[in-house]
């Protein structure tokens, strides 16, 4: 397992790196991960502040911060991209999962907020695979 593995957003503009010892992995179905992620869930990662280093565009960062409840989303401004950010409910690190570049060292351990999820992710799984757009 890597000691430390690179992530980025989109349009490569921002990059990072993270220690691989994360604590914990949740995939969070909440509305307000549906909403800013446009998909069935959030994928977040979290550990320790320290773990971060950011290697190129700190200042393309952006935070929106929900006005009514502790959620907190920080994205590329150029792409849109989720980057890592301080939880405000734990205050630890929160890696969304599909920023980074290398597997990480730990697969999903929660499906948070499941009564909130949404119903059509219950096939998502069984339905047929491909490498392409199918057709
Ligand atoms: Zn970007
Ligand atoms: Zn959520």
């Amino acid at each position: 397992m890597r000691e430390f593995i690179q992530g980025s957003c989109l349009c490569g503009k921002v990059r990072f790196r993270v220690a691989n010892h994360f604590k914990v992995f949740n995939l969070c179905h909440c509305v307000q991960c549906r909403k800013i992620t446009g998909s069935a869930h959030a994928s977040n990662l979290f550990t320790d502040m320290e773990a971060l280093e950011w290697i190129a565009g700190q200042e393309l960062l952006q935070t929106f911060d929900h006005p009514d409840n502790n959620f907190r989303k920080v994205f590329c401004r150029e792409c849109g991209a989720g980057l890592p950010f301080q939880s405000r409910r734990t205050g630890m690190l929160l890696v969304p999962a599909g920023a980074l570049d290398e597997e990480p060292g730990l697969t999903p351990q929660h499906n948070i907020f499941w009564r909130e999820h949404a119903h059509w992710y219950d096939s998502a799984c069984s339905a047929p695979r491909s490498d392409r757009f199918p057709g």
